[in-house]
C-alpha cells in the first residue's frame, strides 16, 4: 500500500504518522521526493483502514499495490534511485552513467593493471574483473580467488577506478571489504540466502538477471536484498536463454530496459558481452542499450582476447573498447 502525503505535510505530523503505522506492525519505506513524500507500507496491510488513512489532513491519496515487489517498485519511490559508488563521489542512476569495463577474469597483475589503465583512458568509470568464477566445467579456470581481489585493489590504486567483482559464496564476504560493487552472477540470482546476507551489507550490489529468469523474478531477487536492509541495488540485463544458441550465446532482452525503468526506480545496466558471446556483436548491442535508456554498460575487455583464460571470444581489445566508448558517449549526447 502507498500513502502519498500532501506537499505541505509538516515533518512532525509525518513522523507521527510513520510511528503510528510502524506500531501497527508495518514496515514503512519513506521516499522523499522534491514535491511529495510517498510512504510505502510493507507487511500485512489488509487490516489497515484505508478510509481512515485517507481522511487524515496530511494524506493526499492511499492506494493498494498489488504487485508482489514493493520496495523496488517505482510506485513506492517515484524518483530514480541514485547509487553511491566508492567514496570519491561517483554515482550511478538518475542520469549518472556507469561504464564498467575490464576482463572476464583477473589473470595477473600486469593484465589487470594494464587493462584498467586503458579502459580508464577510454572513459570507463568502473573496473570489472572476476576472481571467483562460476564456470560450467569444474576443469576450467576457476579464478584467482582472494589473490584476484588483491590484484583488483592494485589496479584500483593505480587508476582510482572503483572495482566490481563477483561473489559466489557468502563465506568469502570478508575478502570484499574494499570492493566497491559486489556482483551477483546470473547463476546466483535466485540464491536467496546469498541475497539476504548481501542485504545486511551496505555495498552496492550489481544483480544480474538469471539465465532463464523473468523480469518479475529479477525484481523479486532485488526485493530480497532491499528487504534485508540494503537499498543499493543495480539491476543487470545480460541476455537470457532462448532457442537460439548457434549465433549468439544468449538473447539480449533489450525490452527489459524500458520495462524495468517503468516498474522500478533501480538503475539498469546492460552487459552486451555475456548477452551476445561474440566481440563483433558487442558494439551494436551496447549502443542499442544506451539508446533504450540503460543507466550503464558492463563490457568485457582483454589485452589479449585470444589467450584469455575465460570469455575471450566476447572480449574487446582495449583499442576496440576505446573506439566503442567514443560512440557510446555520442549516443548519450544525442539523447539529451
Ligand atoms: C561475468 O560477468 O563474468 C559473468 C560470469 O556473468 P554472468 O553471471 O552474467 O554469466
Ligand atoms: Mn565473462
Amino acid at each position: 500500500m502507498i500513502a502519498v502525503l500532501k506537499h505541505d505535510a509538516s515533518p512532525e505530523r509525518t513522523e507521527m504518522l510513520i510511528e503510528w503505522l510502524k506500531k501497527q506492525g508495518l514496515g514503512v519505506h519513506v521516499s522523499q521526493g522534491e514535491y511529495t513524500t510517498v510512504l510505502g507500507l510493507i507487511g500485512n496491510t489488509k487490516n489497515v483502514d484505508m478510509d481512515m488513512l485517507r481522511s487524515l489532513d496530511i494524506v493526499e491519496s492511499v492506494t493498494r499495490v498489488t504487485d508482489p515487489f514493493k520496495a523496488v517498485n517505482r510506485k513506492f519511490h517515484p524518483d530514480d534511485s541514485v547509487i553511491p559508488i566508492g567514496n570519491a563521489g561517483l554515482t550511478l542512476g538518475g542520469g549518472s552513467f556507469g561504464l564498467i569495463a575490464g576482463p572476464c577474469s583477473v589473470e595477473c597483475c600486469d593484465q589487470i593493471v594494464g587493462v584498467a589503465q586503458r579502459v580508464k583512458l577510454a572513459g570507463a568509470n568502473m573496473l570489472r574483473g572476476g576472481s571467483f568464477k562460476p564456470r560450467t566445467s569444474p576443469y576450467d579456470f576457476q579464478g584467482l580467488g582472494g589473490e584476484g581481489i588483491r590484484l583488483l585493489l592494485e589496479a584500483k590504486k593505480a587508476t582510482g577506478l572503483p572495482i566490481v567483482t563477483e561473489i559466489m559464496d557468502i563465506r568469502t564476504l570478508d575478502l570484499f571489504e574494499d570492493v566497491d560493487v559486489i556482483q551477483v552472477g546470473a547463476r546466483n540470482t535466485q540464491n536467496f540466502d546469498l541475497l539476504k546476507e548481501l542485504g545486511k551489507t551496505n555495498k552496492p550490489i550489481l544483480l544480474k538477471r538469471g539465465l532463464a529468469g523473468t523480469i518479475k523474478e529479477l525484481l523479486m531477487s532485488a526485493e530480497y536484498i532491499i528487504a534485508s536492509g540494503n537499498e543499493n541495488v543495480i539491476l543487470c540485463e545480460r541476455g537470457i536463454r532462448t532457442y537460439e544458441s548457434t549465433y549468439t550465446r544468449n538473447t539480449l532482452d533489450l525490452s527489459a530496459v524500458p520495462v524495468l525503468k517503468e516498474l522500478t526506480h533501480l538503475p539498469v545496466v546492460v552487459d552486451p558481452s555475456h548477452a551476445t558471446g561474440r566481440a563483433s556483436l558487442v558494439g551494436s548491442m551496447a549502443l542499442a542499450a544506451v539508446a533504450a535508456g540503460a543507466d550503464g554498460l558492463m563490457i568485457e575487455v582483454h589485452n589479449d582476447p585470444i589467450h584469455a583464460l575465460s570469455d575471450g571470444a566476447q572480449s574487446l581489445t582495449p583499442d576496440a573498447f576505446d573506439d566503442l566508448a567514443k560512440r557510446i558517449f555520442k549516443i548519450r549526447e544525442a539523447l539529451v
